[in-house]
């Protein structure tokens, strides 16, 4: 292996020259305790900057093995590590001067959520740290300045590596806390199952956030407090003793008044899928990991989706066993986000009122007399939500604040009132038999068909290189085609959908044979993610550092809409 030393004479030659000569520093240097690869180098200052990793062998960055040696500990310490590093990196940062990029120095900067991501990656076996980041190679103009790089590399970045990856460095305090919490976290997802839960909500928990582009905690909210009735006691490994709201599997229904935190509670179960760094608030607010919150979501795409559980006989005389538009209702729209999500094996719908089309939700009494049943398309969700929990074992929490026709299906009945939790199943249920009782279709749902095969767009692939662009948290791009992701409410993070973005490639390029249903091929692809990381979908020479896990729940809804999806019967 080449030296720090090499690259440091290497420097010196090209100093002042052309800056494609940086091109040849590409390779990897030991660098006394660490190794240090140069992966890509950038075309110019102003272009995206040089990805660089660094790897620190296990036995000096010491850390030990019962902080990493599960799945969920593993993914913690990581994305800590990330975190440490951004914190040293943050100050060198265009210390190195020059043009453009130059002198930037930036690794992911991870959000309330911790979820794996190949910035930080742990080997299981030999306890090797990587860390995968960009620096900006300096130049004025477009001339080489390798003295300002040499700054980077040899003062700067040493000292970054030691501060941030060195187990004998850090607070072990805190590395330890962040293992507990990790420990604890698993263990409520465990308790959920064992005790037949949606979801688990601490005593204490801070959910509203700060602002709209804050995920932070808001500062002075009230905290959350369990009604008694509801309360679960649980004895976690580390931090001992909580208590907290149990949801039961079935059909919950959260109401209030309006601006009581009732959309606030769903927010916090919605990514309560993903585990919470501490401090978060939300550290012990755990959903069922397989949940999907669904939505309308009028506009999106559709693509051969069996929705006649909800919606049949539509006027146009339209199939919707296969149903396809390129531009659906609200209630064809949200019947889709149903189906798909049984296709992608959840368990529980989370669904908000506020963002749901009301004739797919409802369709009260008074209207059912005046237009018949045979006159009406939809089936709203209300007679089909029972059957979904008893025959298909999906649990549904649902915000309601202005329809008390739902009183008559839930199992359980939560108020909100200012902010604070209240149990008044029996006080609704009592309200609600005064009412006209719900009429139920005379047929139950029927099982829905995915028998979608897929076969790869040749227009994609006709174009050479698929390229893959990302849109922030709003979509991403492959080649000319976007996916439009703003409303599958479930992703965190820009890098997971940069990894979708991967994922829809590598389907194109390797699966989509036309022989494979959909849910095969993309059964086949996360096991591979499973088994292999992220890097299972990544095709260059070198693994990027921004890519992030996503959930399957969410592979199947970026390819569901997907408006190139070669489906077929
Ligand atoms: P609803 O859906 O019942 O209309 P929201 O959940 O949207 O109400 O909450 C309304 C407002 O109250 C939001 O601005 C939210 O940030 C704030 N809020 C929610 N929960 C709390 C809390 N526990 N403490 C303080 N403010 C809260
Ligand atoms: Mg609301």
């Amino acid at each position: 292996m080449k030296t720090s030393e090499d690259l440091r004479q290497l420097l010196e030659r090209i100093d002042h020259r052309g800056y494609p000569a940086y091109k040849d520093t590409k390779g990897v240097y030991q660098f006394g305790k660490y190794v240090l690869s140069i992966d890509h180098v950038q075309g110019d200052p102003f272009a995206a900057p040089s990805k660089l990793s660094v790897r620190v062998p296990g036995r000096m960055s010491g850390f030990p093995k019962e902080l990493f040696d599960k799945k969920h500990k593993r993914i913690a310490l990581q994305d800590e590590l990330i975190r440490n590093f951004y914190k040293q990196i943050q100050q060198y940062s265009f210390q190195a001067k020059g043009s453009g990029k130059s002198g930037i120095i930036s690794v992911t900067r991870c959000s309330q959520e911790i979820l794996e991501r190949t910035a930080c990656e742990i080997n299981t076996g030999s306890g090797d740290v990587t860390v995968r980041f960009e620096v900006g190679f300096p130049a004025n103009g477009r001339t080489i300045n390798a003295r300002e790089l040499k700054k980077i590399l040899y003062d700067f970045l040493p000292l970054c590596v030691e501060k941030a990856l060195y187990y004998g460095r850090l607070d072990k305090k805190r590395i330890q806390k962040v293992m507990e919490l990790s420990e604890d976290q698993e263990y409520i997802r465990g308790q959920l199952e064992e005790r037949g839960l949606v979801a688990f909500v601490a005593n204490g928990s801070v959910l509203p956030r700060e602002s709209g582009v804050s995920q932070r905690p808001m500062k002075g909210a009230v905290p959350f407090i369990t009604p008694k009735s509801m309360e679960v006691a649980l004895d976690l490994p580390y931090k001992g003793k909580i208590q907290g709201m149990g949801i039961p599997r079935g059909v919950t229904l959260i109401v209030g008044g309006g601006y009581h935190g009732k959309s606030t509670l769903l927010k916090a179960l919605e990514t309560g899928v993903y585990p919470h760094i501490a401090g978060d608030g939300r550290e012990y607010v755990v959903t069922d990991e397989k949940a999907v919150k669904i939505r309308a979501e009028d506009g999106r795409s559709i693509k051969h989706t069996d929705i006649s559980m909800f919606i049949n006989d539509l006027p146009n005389g339209k199939d919707t066993v296969a149903f396809d538009t390129e531009d659906a209702s609200g209630s064809t729209s949200q019947a889709a986000n149903v189906v798909e999500s049984i296709e992608a094996g959840t368990t529980a719908f989370l669904i908000d009122e506020d963002t749901s089309a009301t004739n797919f939700m409802v369709r009260d009494e008074l209207m059912q007399r005046v237009i018949h049943r045979d006159m009406e398309p939809i089936t709203p969700f209300i007679e089909r939500v029972r059957d979904l929990y008893e025959k298909f074992g999906i649990s549904t929490i649902i915000v309601a604040g202005s329809s008390g026709a739902y009183f008559q299906v839930a199992d359980k009945i939560v108020q909100m009132d200012r902010y604070v939790p209240k149990e008044i199943t029996e006080m609704a249920k009592t309200a609600a038999q005064d009412y006209p009782q719900l009429k139920l279709p005379q047929e139950g749902p029927k099982n829905p068909s995915f028998d979608r095969k897929v076969r790869s767009n040749p227009s994609l692939k006709n174009k050479g290189r698929i390229k893959i662009k990302t849109m922030g948290r709003d979509g991403v791009m492959l080649n000319h085609e976007t996916i439009d992701l703003r409303y599958v409410e479930q992703l965190m993070d820009s890098e997971q959908l940069t990894t979708l973005g991967n994922i829809v490639k590598y389907l194109e390029e390797q699966m989509f044979d036309g022989r494979k249903t959909l849910g095969q091929a993309i059964e086949i692809l996360y096991k591979k993610l499973d088994t292999q990381g992220l890097g299972a979908v990544c095709d260059g020479s070198y693994l990027p550092g921004n890519l992030a896990m996503p959930r399957k729940q969410e592979i199947y809804a970026c390819l569901n809409r997907y408006r190139c999806l070669g489906t077929q019967k």
